[in-house]
């Protein structure tokens, strides 16, 4: 079916959207974006999505394409007009192009950025049958550059970890930098040990997930204990279990790491109780 996406003030078919080549997502993967996932029809975690745009646009000095409540407006209108049930709507903003290709910034009083939303339609998200089975991972070195908790589209290596992990036989990579994992390809990683589940602490070495803000939230309220430290693949291999989070697939539990599978080798309960707990939540401050 042909979408309809927005594109700089504009809403078109697909096949008609338009960029230049000289844009700078292009040339030079200057550009920042966001996944908002779509359950019921309605957004879920869009305010910490919206916020952490903010946040991006600004560590990269890049002008706002658009307010708050635009922004709001847009993922309304692409959701209402492609009848997205469950899916994605995904955002992206560009530092735009001044018409020819250089490493300086193009003025930012004369040059607008570029923004682009489409949707993607996924029926079943909610009800993913790989959370159920759960997921397999291996881990490879971290070799991204140092500022990952800005989300830009430089998504190149992660891209290659997923085609490793494929020929591996896995769902997913977990990367590894002295010694730690960092965070998956596309999300937040987690063990259980002893009962309390530990994921690494907020800095530039990972994405400051929204799904994460949510969950680790949602476990306190649960009483649930929570450590946020680094943890090695080696830990991670002896642990209870295991689950990645992230705004498309929420609580994913993991139960295989490097070949090795986790306890039972089942999804473990406080992976599958906080999927519960997040899916529950969530659809109630959706808008
Ligand atoms: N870490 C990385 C590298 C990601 O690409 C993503 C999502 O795309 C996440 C973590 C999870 O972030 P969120 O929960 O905001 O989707």
């Amino acid at each position: 079916m042909m979408r309809t996406v927005y594109v700089n003030g504009d809403y078109v078919p697909e096949n008609e959207a338009v960029i230049s080549i000289f844009d700078r997502g292009f040339l030079m993967a200057d550009g920042v974006y966001e996944v908002t996932s779509v359950l019921g029809g309605k957004l879920i975690d869009f305010e910490g999505h919206a916020a952490r745009l903010e946040r991006s646009l600004s560590e990269l000095d890049m002008p706002h394409p658009c307010t708050k409540d635009e922004m709001l407006e847009i993922h309304r209108e692409l959701v209402r007009l492609n009848g997205i049930e469950e899916g994605l709507v995904y955002l992206q903003v560009t530092r735009g192009s001044d018409g020819d290709r250089d490493f300086v910034f193009p003025d930012r009083e004369t040059t607008k950025p570029t923004i682009v939303l489409f949707t993607q339609s996924k029926p079943g998200l909610a009800d993913n049958p790989a959370a159920k089975r759960g997921t397999k991972v291996i881990s490879i070195d971290d070799i991204r550059w140092g500022r990952r908790d800005i989300k830009t589209v430089q998504l190149l290596y992660p891209s290659m970890g997923k085609m490793m992990a494929k020929a591996a036989g896995a769902d997913d990579a977990w990367m590894i930098e002295d010694g730690a994992v960092t965070e998956g390809t596309s999300n937040n990683a987690y063990i259980v040990k002893d009962g309390k589940i530990v994921t690494r602490g907020l800095s530039s070495d990972i994405l400051h997930g929204i799904t994460r803000a949510a969950v680790l939230r949602f476990a306190r309220e649960a009483q649930m204990e929570v450590e946020e430290r680094a943890f090695t693949i080696e830990e991670a291999k002896a642990a209870e279990e295991a689950f990645s989070t992230s705004a498309s697939a929420f609580v994913m539990p993991v139960v295989e790491i490097d070949g090795v599978p986790l306890g039972d080798g089942t999804p473990g309960p406080v992976a599958r109780r906080l999927r519960e707990i997040y899916l529950d939540e969530s659809l109630k401050t959706a808008i």
